[in-house]
């Protein structure tokens, strides 16, 4: 059969470009290195409980358009993510909200919340926040920042938060209401059945053939000749030869337990948030759609260092790092006959629905 499309990887880039290909009337071939499609979304059954195997997914946007959009692929429930920091067995609510202020501080009020914050900044001599920690500080202080801060982000990128940027924290709310939403958007939940459905219906049509356990750099040059066009989802860096250097990611070790016990930890997210325990977060996911089973699974995630050959889950967006990239970027736009996306493709900390509304960008580019 001829293709019209290569599509590398099967997660939600990949998965949403070749289904609005297929849509077309065009032919897709798929290849993934994994045993299973999805990406990082996958999420397999075991005992009953749809477990996230690559850490928690919550579904969240404000943009109608990719609500809709991935609503056709499944339904989702009303679960709205309000995880809990474990710091040395003192509990606290997360995002940071006026239940947090309240147990750690005393205060009842938004402006007793503020004016404590305020001190707090103004004692810590923070001027135009450069790094992470002058960030945190500068939102809400030193308390929070040494309880529910340093120890989780250095624990999670294995540097100083005086060594990294800024914008990371600022995906987390700071809310002076009660509200432990951890997203501000409209839109939130956790597709009911698990998301693997998701991309099974995408990629479903009989004008896409996917092919699991099949890496594209075992056959590259062949591939690059064999395809008009190529989308293309793995690392960037890794697709150039890492002629400009190897860009940075940090990988984790998940660690899944099956318990004979109906409810292990009350949440489906606890954030251990000391710097001594050695994982920054237990998952249980039956929480996540309310389940009753009588067993339950668990998840701990382990950051780790990461090396070739390991799993590049979060790109690392300091200076050094985007800036080597933006080389990568120039190659990529000299290659017209290669479409780059996704996580590691545009070596970006996107999220789901971000993933989405790119590949829908980059179809409506293609095919307009
Ligand atoms: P991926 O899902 O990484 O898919 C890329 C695919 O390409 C993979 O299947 C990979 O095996 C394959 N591949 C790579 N290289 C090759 C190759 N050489 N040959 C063949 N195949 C290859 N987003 C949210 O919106 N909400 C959340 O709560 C959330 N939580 C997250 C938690 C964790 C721990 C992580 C890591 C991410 C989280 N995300 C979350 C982000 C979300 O996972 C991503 O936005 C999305 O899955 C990215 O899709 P993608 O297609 O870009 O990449
Ligand atoms: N973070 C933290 N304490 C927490 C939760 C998050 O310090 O209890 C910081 C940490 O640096 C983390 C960042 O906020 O990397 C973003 O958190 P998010 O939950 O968005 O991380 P993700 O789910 O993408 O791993």
């Amino acid at each position: 059969m001829d293709y019209d499309y290569l599509v590398v990887g099967s997660g939600l880039f990949g998965s949403t470009f070749a289904y609005e290909a297929a849509r077309r009337g065009k032919r897709v071939k798929m290849i993934e290195r994994r045993n299973h499609i999805g990406g990082n979304i996958y999420t397999e059954n075991i005992e009953g409980v749809n477990v996230h195997k690559y850490g928690a997914h919550i579904f969240h946007t404000s943009n109608k358009k990719i609500w809709d959009y991935v609503n056709q692929f499944a339904e989702f429930n009303r679960y709205t993510n309000s995880p809990i920091a474990n710091y040395k067995d003192e509990i606290y609510n997360l995002p940071f909200n006026m239940n947090t202020f309240n147990k750690l501080w005393g205060v009842v009020t938004p402006q007793e919340a503020k004016a404590k914050i305020e001190q707090q900044k103004i004692d810590a001599k923070i001027g135009e926040p450069k790094n992470l920690e002058e960030q945190a500080i500068s939102l809400i202080g030193t308390d929070i920042y040494k309880k529910l801060i340093k120890g989780y982000t250095e624990k999670q990128w294995g540097r100083k938060a005086t060594e990294l940027p800024a914008f990371i924290i600022k995906r987390l709310p700071v809310r002076f209401t009660y509200d432990n939403n951890y997203f501000n958007d409209k839109y939130q939940g956790i597709p009911v059945g698990g998301y693997t459905q998701i991309v099974e219906k995408m990629l479903s049509s009989e004008m896409i053939n996917v092919e699991l356990g099949v890496d594209f750099f075992d056959k590259k040059e062949e591939y690059l000749k064999q395809f008009p066009k190529i989308v293309y989802t793995g690392m960037i860096d890794q697709f150039f030869d890492y002629k400009y250097g190897t860009l940075e990611y940090r990988s984790l070790k998940f660690e899944t337990t099956v318990h004979d016990q109906e409810n292990y930890q009350g949440n489906a997210v606890v954030n251990y948030t000391d710097a001594d325990t050695p994982y920054t977060r237990i998952i249980e996911h039956k929480h996540f759609e309310f389940g009753h089973q009588s067993k339950t699974v668990i998840t701990k995630e382990y950051p780790k260092t990461w090396h070739k050959g390991d799993e590049p889950y979060y790109p690392m967006n300091d200076k050094k790092n985007n800036e080597m990239f933006s080389k990568y970027r120039k190659l990529a736009d000299q290659t017209p006959s290669v479409i780059f996306g996704g996580r590691l493709g545009m070596y970006k900390y996107y999220d789901m629905h971000q993933v989405i509304g790119a590949a829908l960008s980059v179809v409506d580019k293609e095919f307009s």
